[in-house]
């Protein structure tokens, strides 16, 4: 805030909130400023917010937030008061500016203040993992790879693709999960060549590519595991793809460490890729960081500057797609760690 010269900072992403705050409710605002911290929320999660969240003084919004607002910034005296751009609508912030700035009068009223853009301030604290996060993560990758191991044992031809999905899903709510970490991808023969396929209600054939992609949320935190396979034997094609996707994952995941940003990491696996000829059918970066959210930074892909730091996690998961045929996807999680990436997924490949 200091750096920013800003007197309050206004957080209204939902992870960015629970990070700070603890409380894991589905709305209200931190207003914070340095001497203060107000968490403001509707009578529905009063006494949730008082539990989960003790270190903030929980304000009460009767009716709507933007009515309220004006009150909590003549009291704390605010001036410069910080928003999420990334996350805050546009209609939120024109019920939040100053009624001044609201109906365009020309004289500022008593009440003057303006609100300021960040991007990307509680997303970069986010970025790096105390060990009980990450503790918290490694229980959510266990869930995933076993989820795998029931499923891989089960899957038979003839099985649709949203059945295996539902299978991956019930076993890891009987498991713990509080939920899937996201809608679980079962993607067969052709439908594998889209990157984010839904599973459908095609049945699986033997001797073609079957992409799943799937994860938990344990404790509010994320896994996020994909695994190729065939069922019956595999024809030259895709023992040549898999080879290739599985030896730029290899290469990355033995090159990456804290000190090298997203980018390098990522040609380290695209380069491969590129030199067999697949570049093109590789048109996603190789990773992304995991926590509160599934996707979440730093961004390990041909546009992330940023460096990798100890204590990011970090998926890596390079694929080649090809349309008419299918795809090969291979992911697992890792923790950035100054000598290199230490490896969180189990499931097999
Ligand atoms: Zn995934
Ligand atoms: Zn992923």
């Amino acid at each position: 805030m200091r750096d920013l010269e800003l007197d309050a900072f206004l957080v209204s992403q939902p992870e960015n909130r629970r990070y700070l705050s603890g409380f894991t409710g589905s709305a209200g605002y931190l207003l914070i400023t340095p001497a203060e911290a107000l968490l403001v929320t509707d009578f529905r999660y009063i006494e949730q917010a008082t539990v989960e969240a003790p270190g903030f003084a929980i304000r009460k919004i009767e009716t709507k937030f933007e009515a309220l607002f004006p009150s909590l910034v003549a009291e704390l005296g605010l001036k410069r008061i910080g928003f999420e751009s990334g996350h805050m609508t546009y209609a939120e912030h024109e019920g939040l500016a100053a009624l001044h700035q609201r109906e365009g009068l020309a004289e500022p009223p008593a009440l003057e203040y303006t609100l300021c853009p960040t991007l990307g301030v509680v997303e970069g604290m986010r970025a790096e993992k105390a060990p009980e996060e990450i503790a918290a993560i490694r229980a959510a990758v266990e869930l995933g790879d076993a989820a795998f191991l029931h499923v891989q044992e089960r899957l038979r031809p003839g099985m649709t693709e949203r059945q295996v999905a539902w299978e991956l899903e019930v076993f890891m709510r009987q498991a713990g999960a509080e939920a899937a970490a996201f809608e679980i991808i079962v993607a067969s023969g052709p439908n594998g060549a889209m990157p984010h396929a839904k599973a459908t209600s095609r049945e699986i054939g033997s001797g073609e590519p079957i992409i799943m992609d799937l994860g938990a949320r344990l404790g509010g935190y994320h896994s996020d595991l994909t695994r190729t396979m065939c069922l019956g034997e595999p024809d030259d094609r895709f023992k040549e793809i898999y080879a290739l996707v599985l030896r730029a994952q290899m290469a990355a995941q033995e090159a990456g460490r804290a000190g090298l940003t997203g980018a390098e990491l990522d040609a380290v696996a695209r380069q491969i890729i590129e030199e067999a000829g697949y570049g093109a059918a590789f048109g996603h970066g190789l990773g992304h960081g995991v926590g509160l959210a599934v996707h979440e930074e730093p961004t390990v892909s041909r546009t992330g500057t940023s460096t990798l730091a100890d204590g990011n996690v970090i998926t890596i998961e390079p694929g080649i797609y090809l349309p008419g045929w299918g795809g090969v996807r291979i992911e697992d999680m890792a923790v950035v760690r100054p000598q290199g990436l230490e490896i969180l997924t189990r499931a097999p490949k």
